[in-house]
C-alpha cells in the first residue's frame, strides 16, 4: 500500500494496521469515509460498532469524545508535537478515533483498530468479555499520558498513587495531567504527640464509596470520602516524634482541584468471596457542583462544577450493559449513546441509579476546532 500521502513510518504495527483498515487516498482521507453511510447530521454525534461485550470501551470512549479540549488537541494535530514515537500507538488510534468521531460523516465507526492496539498491551480488553469501564478509562488516561508527557519544570508533590507508579518521582506534564489530574492532601495527626505530617497523592479518579443503602446523594458519598478516618490496632502509624507506632487521625482533602473530576461510584462491593452490586439511586446535580468543603482554603479556584457526561451500568456484576449520557457542546443538548445507536434525552433523564461514572467540568467548553491543514 502506498505509504507516500501520510506521515507515518512504517516500521509500526499500528500504522499497518491504521492502513489496513481504513486505505488512505491520496489526498490523505480514508477511503471507507467515501462508501457512503448517513452523514450524521452533527460532529461529535457518532455510535460506535459494539465489537463483542465492548460496550464498557464505547461507552468511555463516547465521554472522553465530549471533552471538547481533549478532542480539540487531537483534531488540531497538536498532539503529534508531544508524542513519544516508540510508545505513540495506543495515542495515535485514539487521534484517529477521534477524528472519526468528529468529522460527522457517518453515524456509526468502529473502535476495532483502538480496541486492538490498547489489547496488545493489555489482553484483557481484547477478550469478549465484559470488563470494568472504570479500569478500561484508567489504562486509557495512563495510556494517552505516557505518550505525551513532557518534564515539566514543577515541583514534584510527594508520593503518587497507584494509578501513576510508573511515573516516578519526576513531574511530568500532559495534556491529560492539565485536565484531569487532581492532587489529595492526606493530613496525619499522631494521637499521642499531636504531630501532624502531610502526603500528597496525585489522582485522576476519584473512587466514592456509597455510604447508604436505598438513595444517597453525591455531596453524601463526598462527605463520606472525606471524613476523618481513625488508625488503630494493625493501622497505625510509625510517629517520628514519639519513635513508634501510634494511633493516628488521617483526612483527606483536595490540594488541586482539577479542571474535570471524574467520580466513580463504587458500585460493585467484593469482599472475598461476597459480591454485590449496589443499585443506589444516587442524586446528583447537572450544575453547580460545589468541591469547596473538600479543597483546601489555600486552592479554592473554581471550585463549582457542571455535569458533562455519564458511564452507566445496567445488570449485575458479570453480565450486564454500558451506555453513556453526553452533553453535547455544539446543540448544548443530552445524548444516550448505546453503542452504535444515539438518541437525544431530555435533562430529566440524565439522573438515574444506573449512574457508574460521573464527569464533571469547572468550565464550559467551546466546541473543538479541527486544524485547516490536518
Ligand atoms: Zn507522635
Amino acid at each position: 500500500m502506498a505509504s507516500g500521502s501520510t506521515k507515518i513510518p512504517d516500521d509500526f504495527n499500528i500504522y499497518y494496521l491504521l492502513k489496513g483498515a481504513l486505505p488512505l487516498d491520496t489526498s490523505g482521507e480514508p477511503m471507507d469515509r467515501a462508501r457512503g453511510e448517513t452523514k450524521s447530521p452533527y460532529q461529535g454525534l457518532t455510535g460506535l460498532r459494539n465489537l463483542g461485550n465492548t460496550c464498557y470501551m464505547n461507552a468511555v470512549i463516547q465521554c472522553l469524545c465530549s471533552v471538547a479540549p481533549l478532542v480539540e488537541y487531537f483534531l488540531s494535530g497538536k498532539y503529534t508535537t508531544s508524542l513519544d514515537k516508540d510508545n505513540g500507538e495506543i495515542a495515535t488510534a485514539f487521534a484517529y478515533l477521534m477524528n472519526d468521531m468528529w468529522l460527522g460523516d457517518f453515524d456509526c465507526v468502529s473502535p476495532e483498530v483502538f480496541r486492538l492496539v490498547i489489547g496488545e498491551r493489555y489482553p484483557a480488553f481484547i477478550k469478549k468479555t465484559q470488563q470494568d469501564a472504570q479500569e478500561f478509562l484508567i489504562y486509557v488516561l495512563n495510556e494517552l499520558h505516557e505518550a505525551l508527557k513532557k518534564a515539566s519544570k514543577r515541583r514534584s508533590q510527594g508520593t503518587s498513587s497507584s494509578t501513576w507508579e510508573t511515573r516516578g518521582s519526576v513531574s511530568e506534564s500532559s495534556i491529560i495531567t492539565r485536565l484531569f489530574e487532581g492532587h489529595l492532601s492526606y493530613d496525619t495527626i499522631c494521637l499521642e504527640c499531636q504531630t501532624t505530617t502531610y502526603k500528597t497523592e496525585i489522582f485522576t479518579v476519584l473512587s466514592l464509596p456509597i455510604p447508604y443503602e436505598s438513595e444517597c446523594s453525591l455531596e453524601e458519598c463526598l462527605e463520606c470520602f472525606f471524613q476523618q478516618d481513625m488508625l488503630t490496632w494493625n493501622n497505625q502509624v510509625n510517629c517520628s516524634c514519639c519513635g513508634i507506632k501510634t494511633d493516628a487521625a488521617v483526612k483527606a482533602s483536595v490540594a488541586k482541584a482539577p479542571k474535570i473530576v471524574i467520580f466513580h461510584l463504587k458500585r460493585f462491593d467484593c469482599q472475598g468471596n461476597y459480591k454485590k452490586k449496589l443499585t443506589t439511586d444516587i442524586y446528583y446535580p447537572l450544575i453547580n457542583l460545589d468541591l469547596s468543603p473538600y479543597i483546601y482554603p489555600l486552592f479554592r479556584k473554581n471550585p463549582k462544577y457542571s455535569l458533562f457526561a455519564v458511564v452507566n451500568h445496567f445488570g449485575d456484576l458479570d453480565s450486564g450493559h454500558y451506555t453513556a449520557f453526553c452533553k453535547h457542546t455544539i446543540t448544548q443538548n443530552w445524548y444516550n449513546f448505546d453503542d452504535a445507536q444515539i438518541s437525544e434525552i431530555p435533562e430529566s433523564s440524565v439522573q438515574t441509579p444506573a449512574a457508574y461514572l460521573l464527569f464533571y467540568s469547572s468550565q464550559t467548553f467551546s466546541v473543538p476546532v479541527k486544524s485547516q491543514n490536518g
